[in-house]
């Protein structure tokens, strides 16, 4: 029996009237027999993510401040969804018990994880499914993890064939049985850790755009949609800035083949985009997506020699161990090595970075680079076919961008540039313009 797990975010499960459209779609197809939801999100640009509001509450609580008024919002909505579907259930009963623990719980996650836990109650109802939480489910281990064999091995046990049920995102459990949530937009990962405990055909993931667009949206107008894309390309995009899918998604389920399908909820006809293993008409594809992020800042250190100087690189990256950054790019020529860091990751430590730099490795130079963007430009062709360099740094050129950095990353298809912050919008379209045929 086909089995199809299908994972519903925030936009998708956010009112009473986008519950319907699920419903709709769950039953339009009897395989789609575990649903993975994310917590009620925006229903305007004005309202509030039930998320936001929950971790809100917890800061209140540990300022030593009231959230009733925070609470009161989270409690209408879940309240106005199951009134308007005609359920029935002692929401106020379960909305009580949360209130009441909110101030006993010394990590947000507690908080956080309520969102998900409610939602999927609730559409669970709706739809007469069964109401599996996801505290059974999902597994970390002490330092905060994921342990994936356990996990599995609870998906397995307790998600049966036969079975329909209805499973929250986001959270699982540490050995002590406290509550712990992945990162932000993490009910993805759940979503891909059902579907491979489950060994479903696919893992649609259904949210509020019709799949991967070839470059942010907010950038190029009306860009072209990916229809099929490798897991391997996703990655590349998802690693340099691409958010549809939490890039910790793709592993659990790609490990293991099974295709993640991008979905629009409000376009349910769509086929959307097609996330597999590989493509077998390498022949017809060149560039499949375009992605990039500003903020970043280059180091670079430079020695004579350096390439016969024993542990050099071990040295340099110890120190980032040290302080705890980390990197997103390393690259390096022959006596020259550069480290591409985040200002998020670098955390206000850049000085502390040099000095040990100075102090421990005796450079000739170190220069910093700041305010360095970075454009991804992902394809299975860039790894097999001539010319595609040439055309992007062609477009680049008639625009007037000077490029401060290559690095063909080690899968051979990602071609990354390092342009200046300020150019950053203009490169992303360029290169689009490029490829898009
Ligand atoms: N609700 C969580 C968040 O807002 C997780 C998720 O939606 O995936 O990040």
């Amino acid at each position: 029996m086909e089995i199809k797990v299908a994972k519903f975010g925030g936009t998708s499960l956010a009112c009473a009237e986008t519950f319907r459209k699920v419903k709709a779609i769950i039953e339009k197809d009897p395989s789609r027999c575990f649903v993975v939801v994310s917590a009620p999100g925006k229903r305007s640009a004005a309202d509030h993510k039930i998320t936001d509001l929950l971790y809100a509450c917890h800061s209140r609580v540990c300022q030593g401040g009231g959230y009733d008024d925070l609470f009161a919002l989270i409690g209408d909505r879940y309240r106005s969804i199951a009134a308007a579907l005609g359920l029935n259930l002692d929401l106020d009963g379960l909305l009580d018990e949360i209130h009441q623990r909110l101030p006993y719980e010394q990590h947000p996650d507690y908080a956080a994880s309520r969102g998900e836990f409610l939602n999927a109650i609730l559409l669970a109802a709706f739809l007469g499914y069964e109401f599996v939480d996801a505290a059974g489910l999902i597994r970390f281990n002490e330092q905060g993890f994921l342990d994936l064999a356990a996990t599995e091995e609870l998906i397995e046990a307790k998600l049966k064939p036969g079975m329909c049920a209805v499973v929250p995102g986001f959270y699982g459990t540490l050995p002590d049985g406290s509550i712990k949530t992945f990162p932000r937009g993490g009910s993805d990962i759940t979503g891909a850790l059902v579907a491979r405990g489950v060994k479903a055909s696919v893992y649609e993931n259904w949210t509020d755009v019709s799949g991967f667009f070839m470059v942010d949206p907010r950038l190029v107008d009306d860009p072209k949609l990916i229809s099929l894309i490798t897991y391997k390309e996703l990655r590349e995009l998802a690693y340099n800035g691409a958010n549809v899918l939490h890039e910790a998604a793709i592993y659990p389920v790609s490990e293991i083949g099974i295709p993640i399908n991008i979905r629009n909820t409000d376009c349910p006809d769509h086929p959307g985009t097609m996330i597999v293993k590989t493509i077998a008409d390498l022949e017809s594809r060149e560039v499949t997506g375009i992605a990039g992020q500003k903020g970043f800042v280059v180091i670079q250190v430079e020695k004579a020699l350096m390439h016969s100087e024993m542990g050099f690189v071990r040295r340099l990256l110890s120190i980032l161990e040290e302080l705890r950054i980390s990197f997103s790019h390393m690259p390096s020529g022959i006596d020259m090595v550069s480290l591409v860091i985040h200002k998020a990751e670098l955390n206000g430590k850049l000085d502390q970075v040099l000095h040990l730099i100075r102090e421990r490795l005796n450079p000739d130079k170190v220069e910093v680079i700041d305010e360095i963007a970075l454009i991804a430009t992902v394809g299975l062709g860039i790894a097999n076919r001539y010319g595609i360099a040439a055309r992007l740094f062609t477009a680049l050129a008639q625009e007037k961008i000077n490029v401060r950095m290559i690095d063909q990353g080690a899968s051979g298809i990602n071609l990354i540039v390092g342009v200046e912050s300020g150019d950053f919008e203009q490169a992303v379209k360029a290169i689009y313009q490029a490829f898009v045929s």
